[in-house]
């Protein structure tokens, strides 16, 4: 049961008023009804005066902790000489050759807004090249909230996502278990209408799942094999699991990557980035348009926030962090007989309840007590540790040893209450 702070209690019961469910977006639906109104490094401040670890990041973007002044000072600075102008602007270059040197394998760049629009640009790319019309896509990936991505799964069968969905969009796509090559290998054999695969290099959207020794490997030589076009959608792991992003750590290159979320410092921004010969197509019949691409604060926080991560590569830190973390969550979890797991990478990572043994797809998760974590992330918010009840932590260049102490306090706090 959630403590209720009066001041938050009364905004939302205003919110709900204004907005259906008193969010602006369905992800918010089951969180804490906690109303904040500040954000710095990685603490959270709320409206009745508590603080709070962030392990949430806005959903992954403050990469960077909340209110990067280097990046909110160059936003600040660029927008005092105009925002939009659709058209060409000079830091338009500047962000585009900072983007393509730190990624490392892409020779074009075309910037964004949100992850859902730069894979749905991604993907029609990858139809237009290929002159094939159908995606593979792994169970419990994410890859925007549009109708022929949004999916869940009902009873091991690929189901819409959401009441109102196109029911023909999840037919765009064959869905295969993460991980499991040897069924990719079988889906491309048996048909010829298949454009692109999409994966999550990590399968952070459920689980945080890392790809088995020589997975993504065989996803690119079997699109290669195939003439299939891979995307990896980076949006999560681009800039975060290493500076080049998944493409670097894994060392595979895909043909087409999507990115968001860390990129831009909390600021929205995406970028779909690949090679010269597929994304010039957009410069040749290809419509991939958006009033907001590439604006001037966009470009100023892109720069702000790679310069940043470049000249100061919080990479490190993160490991030794986030390694820590997670092992501490498990053993507090033993001291109040609390069967908390977790598995991912250090920088961002999945707590659940359940065995500890790896889980390697979305089938796994059912082993999991995922609803039992859900409700102990609101007790987590009770003792000021801010969580996704989804159970992704993510952990950001401004969580040091300050947070982490503050953070351990606060979880055996609420892993005592939990375990009562
Ligand atoms: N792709 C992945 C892997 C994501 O995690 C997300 C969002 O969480 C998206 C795409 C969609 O991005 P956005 O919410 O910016 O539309």
């Amino acid at each position: 049961m959630s403590t209720v702070l009066e001041r938050s209690a009364a905004f939302a019961s205003r919110a709900r008023e204004l907005t259906p469910g008193g969010v602006h977006s369905n992800v918010r639906l089951s969180a804490p009804s906690i109303f904040f109104e500040r954000g710095e490094g990685a603490w959270l401040y709320d409206v009745d005066g508590r603080d709070y670890v962030d392990y949430l990041l806005g959903q992954g973007p403050n990469f960077l902790g909340h209110a990067p002044a280097r990046v909110n000072d160059a936003v600040a600075a660029e927008a005092r000489r105009g925002s939009v102008f659709g058209a060409n602007h000079v830091l338009e270059n500047e962000a585009g050759e900072l983007f393509l040197d730190t990624v490392g394998w892409a020779e074009r760049v075309r910037f964004g807004v949100t992850g859902t629009e730069s894979d749905q640009a991604a993907l029609r790319l990858a139809r237009a090249a290929t002159g094939r019309t159908k995606f593979v896509r792994f169970a419990g990936t994410y890859h925007g909230w549009l109708d022929n991505v949004l999916m869940t799964m009902v009873d091991g069968k690929p189901a819409p996502g959401s009441a109102g969905q196109l029911p023909h969009g999840i037919a765009e796509s064959y869905v295969l278990a993460f991980n499991d090559a040897a069924a990719l290998e079988a889906t491309l054999a048996e048909h010829d209408d298949i454009a692109a695969v999409i994966v999550e290099p990590v399968m952070f959207n459920n689980g945080a799942i890392p790809p088995a020794e020589g997975f993504l490997a065989e996803v690119r030589r079997l699109c290669d094999a195939h003439g299939v076009v891979l995307i990896f959608d980076e949006v999560i792991t681009g800039f975060r699991v290493a500076l080049g992003g998944a493409a670097e750590r894994f060392g595979v290159r895909p043909d087409l990557a999507v990115y968001g979320k860390a990129m831009a410092g909390g600021w929205p921004v995406s970028a779909l980035a690949g090679s010269a010969e597929l994304m010039d197509l957009f410069a040749g019949g290809v419509v991939h348009a958006g009033t907001f691409n590439g604006s001037v604060p966009a470009c100023a926080a892109v720069i702000a926030s790679l310069r940043a991560l470049r000249e100061d590569p919080p990479y490190e830190r993160l490991e030794a962090y986030g390694a820590s973390l997670m092992r501490s969550i498990v053993e507090i979890g033993g001291d109040h007989g609390l069967p908390l797991r977790a598995q991912g990478l250090p920088m961002a990572f999945h707590v659940s309840f359940g065995d500890p043994a790896p889980v390697r797809d979305y089938a796994g998760l059912a082993g999991l007590d995922l609803d039992r974590y859900a409700a102990f992330s609101h007790t987590l918010a009770d003792h000021g540790v801010w969580v996704a009840g989804r159970g992704i932590w993510y952990v950001s260049a401004a969580h040091a040893d300050k947070e982490l102490a503050a953070t351990l306090e606060r979880f055996a706090a609420a892993a005592a209450q939990a375990g009562a």
